[in-house]
């Protein structure tokens, strides 16, 4: 008999996780008004609300912990991190911020002016919100077949070389002052970005002298991909790929609450010397000094050790089959998800799944309440209450897709889990055509509305 796949790691440390009954989830999620926001954790089984500053440290990372040095300046904990840092991205200057909107926020008050654009592969919300904040346009120049959840593509992630092309037509280049690619593709469920693509944004970027900044939060889950997936890699490890692509960029923001392992903590690092100099002096006024930047010294050496856990292959090969063994089973189910598995989370389509519920009855959202009614489950909608408004007519916004996603932390859930979120989804599925109604908005902000948003049951 084939051995069957086990994970590379045993459990050091437990926390326990309540269960309960469906009778007191349907209590429970009444009195939050239906909003999963407004859950406190211990009446969540299983929180996949999202995989960002969720998931477990290692016995090296709790070990680095102890021997963080606190010193304000020149603290030891921080060289350790600049060095990793130089040594995984390959880029020299080093700055850490507290997390990776903060990164953002530091790098894009030296980059980013009045009227500019910013062309890139669906910018994440926070960093479409720095960019837009500056009266500056995000222009998402993601191709095609990622807004089409059935098409197979490996490269999900990638930029339409075409498109943004057209951007650089129809601007004045000077105001164009990098093009952002993120990998793995958040926004569009996970997806990673080939180094081909890559390379082919950065030749024509060279051409043009504008840089590439890599929003870098899931890269070792991206280097992952483009080792198995894209010709000539195979054999690379997963850091030769990451160093590789870096060095088709001048310069990364990262978000340490993904792929540095960690629960808090972000950075940002640079190839050019004078914009180093120049987000010094935002990142002293918004975050601290440059050799701690709103971390705490334990926690960037558990970040140091940290990146380097994340840039192995055994690491990822489990943290990304767990991920696509859920989506599998889902498969097998017939419940309708976003193909092809992405790196960090499932996409459920409720348009297919319950068509029944009309759109303007939140569909996704409902989707959402009955995983938590029957299984204790956390997800979070990305559909019609996550789009919000229309800032003028104040009319419903209907985004093409209503999606629950079940976001995986890393290191966090077992096999178990993972079979059991299946189970649930299963039972909801088989008796989907019974789900005429769903739900009506009672009270919401102006503004970002899902995180406080009220709702009643029709
Ligand atoms: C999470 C994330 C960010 C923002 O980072 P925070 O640490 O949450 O501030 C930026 N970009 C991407 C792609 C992310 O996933």
């Amino acid at each position: 008999m084939e051995l069957p796949y086990a994970e590379p790691y045993k459990i050091k440390m437990v926390e326990t996780i309540k269960r309960s009954t469906v009778a007191q989830r349907k209590q429970w999620i009444k009195e939050a008004n239906y909003n999963l926001f407004n859950l406190s954790s211990d009446k969540v089984y299983i929180d996949l609300l999202t995989d960002s500053g969720t998931g477990a440290m290692s016995d090296k990372q709790w070990g680095a912990l102890m021997e963080g040095d606190e010193s304000y300046a020149g603290s030891q904990s921080f060289l350790k991190l600049k060095s990793t840092v130089q040594k995984i991205t390959g880029f020299e200057y080093f700055l850490p911020t507290h997390q990776g909107r903060a990164a953002e926020n530091v790098l894009f008050s030296v980059l980013v002016k009045e009227g500019d654009i910013v062309p890139g592969n669906s910018h994440f919300d926070t960093t479409k919100g720095h960019i837009e904040f500056r009266k500056a346009k995000a222009v998402d120049c993601t191709i095609n077949e990622a807004f089409d959840t059935e098409d197979m593509h490996p490269f999900k992630g990638n930029i339409d070389l075409d498109k943004l092309k057209k951007v650089f037509s129809e601007n004045p280049i000077e105001k164009i002052p990098f093009v952002i690619i993120t990998v793995t593709n958040n926004s569009s469920g996970g997806q990673p970005v080939s180094m081909e693509n890559i390379k082919a944004v950065s030749e024509f970027c060279k051409s043009n002298k504008v840089p590439i900044i890599f929003d870098s939060a899931r890269f070792a889950e991206n280097a992952y991909f483009v080792k198995i997936r894209e010709e000539g890699y195979q054999d690379k490890t997963i850091k030769e790929i990451a160093k590789e692509m870096f060095s088709y960029g001048e310069g990364m923001t990262m978000s340490s609450k993904k792929d540095g392992l960690v629960n808090m903590g972000g950075f940002i690092a640079l190839r050019d010397e004078e914009i180093f100099k120049k987000a010094t002096v935002f990142n002293i006024m918004y975050e601290g000094f440059i050799t701690y930047g709103g971390m705490s010294g334990r926690d960037m050496a558990a970040l140091a050790v940290g990146l380097n856990e994340a840039t192995e292959y055994e690491y990822l090969e489990s943290r990304i089959r767990q991920v696509v063994h859920l989506g599998y089973k889902l498969i097998e189910f017939g419940v309708p998800v976003q193909h092809p598995i992405g790196g960090h989370a499932i996409f459920i389509d409720a348009n297919k799944f319950v068509p029944t519920i009309p759109r303007d009855e939140y569909r996704a959202q409902a989707l959402a309440i009955e995983l938590y009614i029957i299984g204790g489950i956390r997800g979070v909608e990305i559909g019609t209450v996550l789009a919000d408004r229309d800032p003028f007519t104040r009319k419903n916004r209907y985004p093409e897709l209503e999606l629950v996603r079940l976001a995986i932390p890393r290191r966090t859930y077992t096999h178990n889990h993972m079979e059991y979120i299946a189970a649930a989804l299963k039972n909801i599925f088989d008796s989907r055509s019974e789900a005429k109604s769903g739900y009506r908005i009672i009270d919401e902000a102006p503004i970002m509305r899902h995180f406080t948003v009220k709702f009643e049951k029709i």
